[in-house]
């Protein structure tokens, strides 16, 4: 049974979805004004392993990933370069794809853009100002936060104050928990601006009543799991809650679930302090977008991660490892003798899946994978695995690689030149010639190939 930690009660509860066999999950996604950094990737990478991992639970997943492409940012950039908001935002929208395609992402179910649903926008809105949850000030519409007694219920902002302070009102999307005041769900038309037709004339959207608007178009009134970066419990998804509940009368989420933040120092990764790297950052730097996934798994979600380029570093080495061994394993050759690997295989699954049920902990899941990859290493060496033991722990790696998605990769092959090379090293060795098949061996390493020789021949990779 699926355990998971919800925001809303702070304890961890047993996962029921309100439709048997279907999760709806809603992920805030990112707003295309540049490329994200690693900290942002991280959250997003939350989203695919808890998709995994609910997939591999045995439920469908309907998760949707909205993308803002109108905002403040959005906005301002697109004014800059002189283009239009749709051209501005097409280009970091498809950025975005691509580094979620590197990092082995799976596709959401739906991803819808903001500006493509004003309509359903509009209605949230005109059907708060008609249940007196929301009111216009020229020609712009506040949410009245006083006529919702529950706000503040994610958050533990202090409810009681709300019946008799004056909120004021707040224009901007984004504040910190003192600016608690009525916030803005449409505003109006300014010069310079991309607008929309209103009931109370031209004006766009504000950030918050597109994940209500888009929550309901697609997953209904009530969604089984809502998340994004602890960032947004406030104001983002108070908000959220607020309005949806004060628009349906129904729960709006049953679970919600916050990934804490990349830092950097002791500080979280943000494009505002300067202290990030992109994915093309570190792909410059020669590192496989497959190690930053490994180095984004390696804190259970609930936790901060610090991140180094010496973990990152030490990333590599974990993949190189969990590659060589799949590769040693798809290399015994057919008719070997030995062990079948059956009752290990069955402990590493075991492991593997009561650390997912344990709130998704997927460091733990990893685990349990390389305890296997360090009891199995030795018999591989000895030529004590079995042909069908190899292919019983490549099955089980393949199984496992459904909800981590590190363990594939192509080893690839190498041309004529070091195949001969290698050819005249076993000449060499045959005629017992050691100073040659060492050259050799050396020749092969600076060209960045590594030779091992096993009990069943020589075989390589690369560094
Ligand atoms: P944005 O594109 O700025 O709206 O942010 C997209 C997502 O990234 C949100 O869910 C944020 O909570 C999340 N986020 C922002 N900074 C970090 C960070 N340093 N670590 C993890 N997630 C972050
Ligand atoms: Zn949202």
């Amino acid at each position: 049974m699926l355990r998971i930690y919800n925001t809303q009660t702070r304890r961890k509860e047993e996962f029921e979805p309100l439709q048997e066999g279907l999760v709806t999950l809603y992920a805030c996604g990112p707003t295309v004004y540049d490329f994200p950094h690693i900290g942002n990737l991280r959250t997003f990478l939350f989203s695919d392993l808890l998709a995994r991992c609910l997939k591999r639970r045995g439920f469908e997943v309907h998760n949707v990933m909205n993308v803002t492409d109108v905002d403040d940012k959005t906005i301002n950039g697109a004014n800059r370069e002189g283009v239009t908001l749709g051209e501005y935002t097409a280009k970091y929208a498809e950025y975005f794809m691509e580094d979620l395609e590197k990092l082995r992402i799976q596709p959401a179910w739906r991803y819808p853009r903001a500006t493509e649903h004003i309509e359903q926008m509009l209605e949230v809105v005109e059907g708060l100002v008609e249940k007196g949850h929301a009111y216009e000030l020229d020609g712009s519409i506040y949410f009245d936060i006083s006529s919702y007694p529950k706000y503040g219920k994610l958050s533990g902002i202090v409810p009681e104050e709300q019946e008799t302070r004056d909120f004021g009102r707040l224009d901007r999307d984004e504040y910190e928990l003192e600016d608690a005041r009525d916030f803005v769900l449409w505003k109006a038309a300014k010069p310079g601006e991309p607008s929309w037709d209103s009931p109370w004339g031209p004006g766009r959207p504000g950030w918050h009543i597109e994940c209500t608007a888009m929550s309901i178009e697609y997953l209904g009134e009530t969604v089984d799991m809502h998340m994004g970066g602890v960032d947004l419990i406030f104001p983002h998804h108070e908000n959220e809650i607020a309005q949806s509940e004060a628009y349906t009368g129904q729960q709006f989420v049953r679970y919600w679930l916050h990934p804490e933040h990349l830092i950097v120092e002791g500080e979280k990764m943000s494009k505002s302090k300067g202290n990030f790297f992109t994915l093309r950052d570190l792909e410059e730097k020669g590192y496989d977008p497959i190690a930053v996934r490994h180095l984004l798994m390696t804190a259970h979600y609930r936790r901060q991660l610090n991140f180094t380029i010496e973990g990152l570093e030490q990333s590599r080495q974990a993949l190189t490892r969990l590659w060589d061994f799949a590769d040693r394993l798809a290399e015994v050759p057919g008719g070997a003798e030995g062990e079948d690997l059956a009752a290990q295989i069955e402990t590493a699954r075991t492991k593997f899946d009561a650390e997912i049920d344990d709130d998704l902990n997927i460091p733990g899941a990893m685990a349990a994978v390389f305890e296997l990859v360090r009891e199995v290493n030795p018999l591989l060496a000895e030529a004590r695995v079995s042909k069908a033991g190899a292919e019983n722990v490549l099955a089980f790696l393949h199984e496992a690689d459904e909800v981590l998605g590190i363990i594939a990769h192509d080893k690839g092959s190498v041309d004529e030149e070091i195949e001969a090379l290698m050819a005249e090293r076993e000449q060499a060795r045959a005629e017992k010639n050691w100073a040659r098949a060492d050259e050799i061996r050396d020749e092969l390493l600076a060209q960045g190939i590594v030779i091992e020789d096993t009990p069943t021949g020589p075989r390589w990779r690369r560094e």
